[in-house]
């Protein structure tokens, strides 16, 4: 063994990229963390900021912040191009960077299924800009509505339509309907909340189909006493921005269509040119290392890991255990040792619907209301990087909470 220390190239600093670093620091060798914002994103709150529940600053972290005590770790924001697999080097856009070992953490993007015009016209939910989009929009709309004499247009611009009944379509669904339904009623005095329409689409026949069935029917009850019409069984196919199409022919006069729909891997994933899953993610094997690419590891959404056949979810658990994973194996390699396999413990999932209103799928254990959401708060506030956003998401929650409003209201841009 030479005395060399062997130099580490880590690429995203979403829950991936920075669990990993995590593990690595202070480890024998140097690591090089890219990420092309300089900033970590909490993304299970981002419906907190798109529906004006939280400011964006409340749910990001400076990276060099959170780096600062670690000194084995160097962080270069720039955005990665490419990766030379035979020349073990990165790509990036201020040079090219020489890694011994690489730990792709590149995560997701929105997947709109090749719909152009939905892609063209609807708004995704996957980074902070998408979020504030979202926000601008509903209250510029609102405004508008306000003031338009026309009921046809009025109605077109007072129409929401959620694509997805995931976790996130159904958190962003309950998060609305409470932000029109409890706070915006008391500053338009002048709408006419009857003619307000919040629709849900699944294209399958129930809402958060990783729950329980019973679970995703509490979900879809909830959500309709809240006043959130839920629509299965058929999918948007096409929006041009004032109207949505679905599959079965029917049309919903609307300006807003948020695709909560589905997610595929960051497009660097695909450009690594090994094999890769329908999602575009890197197909890896056990020990989270790329085949014939020993040195590669991929962790988190971009990566395919399939266990018994059915492929992990794209989720933080997920992502945080493979990349603790994938840091160790990496540094059991720099010292001669074999790379060991990953096993997935199952923490569980948890969504909230709204207020007081939750669902949690705990083993064997099932709850719903009070109790669940209870729970997702708190494992939300602890999963949150740093005290100062504990604490403003705290205080933000409770105001919320008991004066039903939104401390957020700006239009911005
Ligand atoms: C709205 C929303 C709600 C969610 N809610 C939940 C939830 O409640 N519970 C749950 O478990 N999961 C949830 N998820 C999923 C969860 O956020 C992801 O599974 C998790 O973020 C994956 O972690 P990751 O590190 O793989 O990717 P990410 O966290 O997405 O991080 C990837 C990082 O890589 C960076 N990057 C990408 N490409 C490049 C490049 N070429 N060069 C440099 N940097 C690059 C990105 O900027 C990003 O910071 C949610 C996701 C969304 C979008």
């Amino acid at each position: 063994m030479t005395d060399k220390r062997p130099k580490v190239v880590v690429v995203g600093a979403g829950f991936a990229g920075l669990q990993a670093v995590k593990e690595l620091a202070g480890a024998r060798m140097d690591v090089v963390l890219l990420e092309r914002q300089n900033y970590h994103l909490f993304q299970p709150l981002l419906y907190q900021v798109a529906t004006a529940g939280l400011a964006p600053e409340d749910i990001v972290y400076p990276l060099r912040a959170i780096l600062r005590d670690m000194k084995n770790v160097d962080f270069r924001m720039t955005e990665v191009q490419a990766v030379d697999k035979e020349k073990k080097m990165v790509v990036t856009d201020c040079g090219e960077i020489a890694y011994d070992y690489l730990l792709l953490a590149v995560g997701a993007t929105t997947n709109f299924f090749g719909l152009k015009s939905v892609e063209s016209h609807a708004f995704g939910l996957k980074n902070v800009e998408d979020a504030m989009d979202i926000r601008n929009h509903i209250f510029r709309l609102f405004e508008l509505a306000s003031q338009q004499p026309d009921p046809d247009l009025r109605r077109q611009m007072l129409t929401f339509v959620i694509a997805g009944g995931g976790a996130t379509g159904v958190e962003c669904a309950g998060g609305l309907a409470e932000l029109i339904h409890q706070v915006l009623t008391k500053d338009y005095p002048g709408i006419d909340f009857g003619e307000v329409r919040l629709v849900l689409v699944e294209g399958g026949s129930r809402l958060l189909p990783s729950f329980p069935e019973p679970l995703s029917r509490f979900t879809a009850e909830k959500l309709q006493q809240k006043g959130v019409e839920v629509l299965f069984g058929s999918m948007v196919a096409e929006f041009d921005g004032a109207a949505i199409t679905m599959t079965d022919g029917r049309q919903l006069q609307t300006r807003t269509l948020v695709w909560a729909a589905g997610v595929a891997a960051e497009p660097l994933a695909g450009r690594l040119g090994v094999e890769t899953d329908r999602l575009g993610r890197v197909v890896i094997n056990q020990t989270l290392q790329v085949s014939d690419y020993p040195e590669i590891f991929i962790a988190g959404d971009a990566a395919c890991l399939r266990i018994d056949g059915h492929p992990l979810p794209m989720i933080a658990p997920v992502a945080v255990q493979q990349a603790a994973a994938a840091a160790q194996n990496i540094i059991r390699l720099a010292s001669g040792r074999a790379p060991e396999e990953f096993r997935y413990k199952d923490p569980g999932s948890l969504a909230t619907i709204g207020r007081s209103s939750g669902v949690a799928s705990l083993g064997r254990w099932q709850f719903r209301g009070y109790f669940a959401w209870v729970l997702w708060l708190v494992v939300h506030l602890i999963r949150l990087v740093g005290f100062r956003n504990r604490l403003l998401v705290i205080i933000n929650w409770a105001w919320d909470y008991f004066f039903y409003e939104r401390v957020v209201r700006l239009i911005l841009r």
